[in-house]
């Protein structure tokens, strides 16, 4: 299917909830998933204003919603909302994706930190016995650190508020915690460097001095705009091995929700092109 998709009563509907929403980018990566795949189904942005997200979440069977995704600043009321939830969404306490269950049932996934390892693996790196510093200790990194200790990897978590940055730190097995001070030091000593804060959004530095970086470093931002962060910069000026942006932890995550909603394996391609070229 290549045309406008003509929607009808049969048409099932999906979407992303959050406060501001309009510049989401979920609509055309899950929408051309469902062109790709000749699904007949179309995903649109609902404008949730803050502290509604759980009444959204609680509409998802009544409105025969085939699932939503979550974002700011709605993920914790999300989780909250849900009936069940995932093991990674029970131990965050948020949820990015809610789809039905039999009985009226909500489940609550969190697809961010899988989504990262699976955009890490993608690039050839597995993380297995891996040193890896995660810069930030919000929502995107806490998901990271998560999914990499899982994956076996030896976790550094640098954030400026000790609090956050210990219950980061708590999430992966044997993780360090550490000031933003020492961050060169740790750099210096791993083999990948994730930024997890929006430091670069705006062309901010990285709060570390890039002569740390080597050849031999795998380095990812998880901002995605712009495409090539200062940090980014950096890293492909110090020759590093793999330096790539947010936009395979966006797919794959978004990827993982579009199983979740419509029980068939999203075409990545398909997805990508969406983000990368305009589809
Ligand atoms: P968040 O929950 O607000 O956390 C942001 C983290 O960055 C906090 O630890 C914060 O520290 C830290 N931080 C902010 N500005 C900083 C600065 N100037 N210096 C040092 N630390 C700073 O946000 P989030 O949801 O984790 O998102 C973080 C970034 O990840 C976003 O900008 C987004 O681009 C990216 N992201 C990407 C994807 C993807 O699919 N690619 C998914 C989710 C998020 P304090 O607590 O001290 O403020």
């Amino acid at each position: 299917m290549t045309g406008p998709h003509a929607v009808t009563g049969a048409t099932r509907v999906a979407g992303v909830i959050g406060d501001p929403v309009a510049h989401s980018s979920s609509p055309a990566l899950h929408n051309a998933g469902y062109r790709a795949l000749g699904l007949d189904y179309v995903y649109v942005a609902f404008p949730v204003p803050a502290g509604r997200g759980g009444d959204a979440v609680r509409a998802v069977p009544a409105l025969g919603l085939a699932g939503l995704n979550v974002t700011m600043p709605h993920k914790a009321d999300a989780a909250r909302a849900c009936d069940d939830l995932s093991d990674d969404a029970g131990t965050l306490g948020v949820a990015n994706t809610v789809v039905p269950r039999d009985g009226g049932r909500v489940y609550g996934d969190s697809t961010d930190g899988p989504g990262f390892v699976a955009a890490l693996r993608d690039d050839g790196v597995d993380p297995c016995g891996r040193g890896v510093v995660v810069i930030g200790a919000g929502g995107a990194a806490r998901a990271i650190v998560l999914a990499l200790g899982r994956a076996g990897a030896r976790v550094t978590v640098a954030a400026r508020r000790r609090d956050a940055c210990e219950a980061a730190a708590a999430l992966a097995p044997g993780a360090r915690a550490i000031g933003l001070d020492d961050l060169g030091a740790a750099v210096r000593a791993v083999d990948v460097v994730v930024n997890a804060t929006p430091i670069g959004m705006r062309g901010e530095p990285p709060p570390f001095d890039p002569a740390c970086l080597r050849p031999e470093h795998v380095v990812l931002d998880t901002v995605y705009h712009p495409a090539e962060t200062p940090l980014l910069a950096a890293a492909r000026s110090a020759g590093v091995a793999v330096a790539a942006n947010g936009l395979g932890m966006l797919v794959h995550q978004a990827a993982l929700a579009f199983r979740l909603m419509t029980g068939v394996d999203a075409p990545l391609d398909a997805m990508r092109a969406a983000v990368t070229d305009g589809g």
